[in-house]
């Protein structure tokens, strides 16, 4: 199918772009890599009457390392540059585990992390990986700019705390701190498929190489990335045993609440769940071990 009539604007700045949206609100949507947009037009899921194209607005793509206490990166960033950037990778593993799993190389060359966020779906890598990791988003509009923490921003299927004249504009990730550790897993059906479920762990161990902070979130189980860090409290204060490891597994299990799906039935994703805590946590801990 072709997607029903529309105006095409290209923005020529973030002014421009954010004054297009005030003006038009919900019945404008930002145009960034199209990866997710255009099919929802082409299938006339989405309909919008104007389509405000931000791929010229250059300010708005790149990584931001001049803060020493965290990575921004920018909404128009793609896929492809974050998993070329070495230096990006090694500050934030999770991306170098995760990229490979999203859709493929063509789609990773024009998808951005702003649009990807910005459509928040559940089964989604990086909306795990913002709350995992505990980004801040940044938003304008015409009027002014806010941020809220990611595990605010998420607010369910397909859903954001966007308002309909906001555009997100950049993500922030607090810089590891020392003797961190992060790993993501998922199982697909297939590669380059959404998850049926995917776990973000990010584990920091004290001078003793006890953990004193994990945080755990999942995706594909729930209408939003689902944060379960509390029930990781059997690793806090403790070494990283098969016991304890298997404890949060267990408390990963019974903390969720997956729908199921025409791919997996909602036992299965509880019981992959369970198997890839074990696994990410395990990962983790070995990836942290070895770095300290
Ligand atoms: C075959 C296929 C497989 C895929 N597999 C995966 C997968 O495994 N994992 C995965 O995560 N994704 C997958 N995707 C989706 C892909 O990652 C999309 O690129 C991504 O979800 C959207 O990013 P985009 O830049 O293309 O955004 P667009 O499609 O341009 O926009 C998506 C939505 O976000 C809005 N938007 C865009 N940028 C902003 C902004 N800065 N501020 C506010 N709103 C904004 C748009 O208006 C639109 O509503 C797949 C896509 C395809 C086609």
């Amino acid at each position: 199918m072709k997607p029903a009539p529309f105006n095409y604007i290209a923005a020529s700045s973030l002014a421009h772009a954010l004054s297009l949206k005030a003006e038009h609100g919900d019945e404008a949507r930002f145009l960034a890599g199209g990866q997710s947009l255009i099919p929802a037009m082409n299938f006339r899921l989405a309909r919008p009457a104007v389509l405000i194209d931000i791929n010229g607005v250059g300010h708005l793509a790149g990584v931001d390392r001049s803060n020493r206490a965290e990575i921004r990166i920018g909404a128009l960033t793609r896929y492809r540059d974050l998993e070329r950037d070495g230096d990006f990778l090694k500050a934030c593993s999770l991306f170098a585990d995760a990229l490979p799993h999203i859709a493929h190389p063509q789609i990773r060359n024009r998808g951005t992390i702003g649009g990807n966020l910005s459509h928040a779906d559940p089964a989604s890598e990086l909306p795990a990986i913002a709350v995992a990791m505990e980004a801040t988003m940044r938003i304008k509009s015409a009027t002014g700019e806010r941020q809220m923490a990611a595990s605010e921003f998420f607010v369910g299927v397909l859903s954001t705390d966007l308002q309909a004249h906001e555009m997100l504009v950049e993500i922030a990730f607090p810089t590891p701190k020392p003797r961190t550790g992060a790993c993501f897993m998922e199982v697909a059906r297939r590669r380059g498929d959404f998850a049926l479920v995917g776990i973000a762990v990010v584990m920091t161990l004290d001078d003793a190489r006890r953990c004193s902070t994990v945080r755990l979130a999942l995706c594909g189980v729930g209408e939003t990335a689902v944060d379960v860090s509390k029930v990781a409290f059997p690793l806090i204060g403790q070494s990283c045993t098969t016991e304890t490891i298997e404890a949060v597994a267990a408390g990963v299990r019974d903390a969720i609440a997956p729908s199921g799906n025409v791919h997996a039935s909602a036992d299965y994703q509880r019981h992959i769940a369970g198997v890839l805590a074990v696994r990410a946590i395990s990962a983790a801990h070995q990836r942290v071990r070895h770095a300290a």
